[in-house]
């Protein structure tokens, strides 16, 4: 702690920040590092077929894509491509393909619905789609909105992808001939690489992830070549430095790809750091062990409903785990009790990292040793921290404020959004995430609390806004309030609507108000994403408390619930 200016920062000296676009970064640390000296060795496993894609096989990918997607595709430095897939072995070698030939990857969500992919297509300016071949049902009336031709779409390797799904039907499947393969971009002539001078690589977008931010909906995050090069570069020099490594480890692929966490460190830390990742399409607990046991896998990234399940399921007891030897937690808050739960039945270390998409992502990890399991760790290097009270002063140790960052992995800003951009920093730079946090004289940060409106079901951003929009449509609804409460028999919050019907009266009848209230969840299920559901339920109040700007005042209405709540 500097104790005139009172900002936080890191324990280890700074790091500098090579000027290398991010494809140059990783392709020249794999090139450094030991691991891959071995062309033969995989960088992504797929789970289910073994199947995998080597280092050799990613050197070589990657230039042929990027001439491909200049060449044929006439890809334009700048444009943006969305990918809208679940984890694949191809994943990384797609990415890396549109980043070295100068365009933006704007990852999307695969179990978004039509009007939810039509909001990240617009919103992030996407020219061009890769798709999973198997979302093309729902992927094509929302190109048609948006008006993305078929020729600029084109599908990951369907050989990879549909091998595994022996029940699709082919309907579902693009008819042949009219998309193609990504594969069929491959080029083996030259490609113009991008030459950025240093300025360039800090304006110069690697990355358009969505996330809703301290308020509102969700808004494309603009991560710059040299935001992501940057905490790719910090995690390593702090890992360095706390001697803590997974240099020739396997590691589990369960956290989605499209999320910065796992893009972070499932995609590109392993070319960096030296590690192989078994690629999971999506989280299954069965797949998810039997994967452990076959590949004798290591290490695992999770989020804390998933480290409840290891310490509480049943079907644990059904595989041999011996060669995992340490798990994370990030992307939502992690109880004591369920740490001291884990360590009962698993042998392993417990770490925990905290991070946001708007800092490409990671902020703190876990130290090497002796350290307090439910801190969220000690920042990375080059990071500061201010954390402020209600009136903006910075506050000293111990003292729970809201935790400002400030460093070379902090986004510019949200694309297109100059206010959001603006609320979202304060005057001397410092960017608001929107937690509150507490650190201790060794540096330890401990997550006490959220101010901002987001909801994390599962660690999966839910935002309010959004929802309330959807559940005001409904034509019952008068006015809504959606906050998160938090389900400790499943370590994560869900979303809770509360609703002031346009007929008081139905509110109080007891034959009607649970229908209408059904009727409500069911409504916003055809309409959202699986994890954006309201599992927590529909709940009818009298008035949505507001401020004479109309603006939900949440804070009050919370504190209103709590209080009734302990009135009962
Ligand atoms: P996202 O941009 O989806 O990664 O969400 C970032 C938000 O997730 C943060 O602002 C926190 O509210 C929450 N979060 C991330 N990591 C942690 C953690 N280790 N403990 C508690 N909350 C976390």
């Amino acid at each position: 702690l500097c104790m005139s200016t009172r900002v936080f920062r890191s324990q280890h000296p700074n790091v500098t920040v090579p000027s290398l676009d991010v494809v140059s970064y990783v392709l020249q640390s794999a090139q450094g590092n030991k691991y891959w000296q071995d062309p033969n060795r995989p960088v992504y496993i797929d789970a289910e077929t073994g199947t995998s894609v080597t280092i050799r096989q990613f050197q070589q990918l990657v230039p042929q894509l990027a001439a491909g997607w200049q060449r044929h595709a006439k890809l334009q430095p700048g444009d943006v491509v969305a990918v809208i897939s679940p984890n694949d072995i191809y994943y990384g070698p797609v990415l890396f393909g549109v980043l070295a030939a100068g365009g933006t990857v704007s990852p999307i969500n695969p179990g978004y619905t039509v009007p939810e992919i039509v909001y990240q297509l617009r919103n992030s300016g996407a020219r061009y789609v890769v798709i999973d071949p198997l979302m093309w049902s729902t992927v094509q009336p929302a190109l048609k909105e948006v008006g993305i031709d078929e020729d600029k779409v084109f599908t990951f390797p369907t050989s990879s992808s549909l091998s595994q799904k022996s029940s699709i039907t082919p309907a579902v499947v693009p008819p042949s001939g009219s998309i193609q393969d990504i594969l069929s971009l491959k080029h083996s002539g030259p490609w113009d690489s991008p030459r950025w001078s240093s300025n360039q690589l800090q304006e110069a977008l690697a990355y358009l992830c969505f996330s809703s931010g301290t308020s509102g909906r969700s808004k494309g995050v603009m991560t710059s070549h040299s935001n992501m090069v940057a905490n790719l570069v910090q995690i390593n020099a702090f890992r360095q430095a706390e001697g803590i490594s997974h240099y020739g480890q396997r590691l589990v692929g369960v956290l989605p790809f499209y999320h910065i966490y796992g893009l972070s460190l499932l995609v590109h830390s392993p070319l960096v750091q030296g590690y192989s990742v078994i690629v999971h399409r999506k989280f299954q607990m069965e797949k998810f062990l039997a994967s452990i046991q076959k590949y004798r896998i290591n290490y695992a990234y999770l989020v804390p409903p998933i480290m409840l399940r290891l310490a509480k399921d049943p079907l644990v007891d059904d595989y041999d785990l011996s060669s995992l030897r340490g798990v994370a937690s990030g992307a939502a808050p992690l109880s004591s009790t369920l740490i001291e739960e884990i360590k009962t039945r698993h042998q392993v270390t417990i770490s925990q990292a905290y991070g946001l998409t708007e800092s490409s992502p990671i902020v703190h990890m876990s130290p090497r040793a002796d350290y307090s399991e439910d801190s969220v760790g000690t920042l990375m290097p080059s990071m500061e921290v201010k954390l402020l009270d209600e009136k903006d002063q910075p506050l000293g140790y111990n003292q729970p404020g809201e935790m400002c960052i400030k460093g070379p992995n902090v986004m510019k800003g949200y694309i297109n959004n100059p206010e959001a951009t603006q609320a979202a920093f304060t005057p001397d730079g410092f960017f608001r995430t929107g937690d509150v946090a507490y650190v201790n004289e060794r540096g330890e940060f401990f997550i006490a609390d959220r101010l901002k409106e987001l909801i994390k079901y599962k660690g999966f951003q839910v935002a309010p806004a959004e929802l309330e929009a959807v559940v005001v449509s409904h034509p019952q609804v008068a006015d809504v309030v959606v906050l998160g409460v938090y389900r400790p028999e499943q370590a994560t919050e869900v979303p809770k609507a509360y609703v002031v019907l346009r007929d008081p009266q139905l509110m109080t009848d007891p034959v009607q108000a649970p229908k209408i209230a059904a009727d409500i969840v069911d409504f916003v299920t055809q309409k959202v994403a699986n994890h954006k559901k309201l599992r927590g339920g529909v709940e009818f109040i009298q008035e949505v408390p507001k401020s004479s700007s109309g603006k939900i005042l949440r804070k009050k209405f919370r504190a209103h619930l709590n209080h009734k709540q302990q009135a009962n």
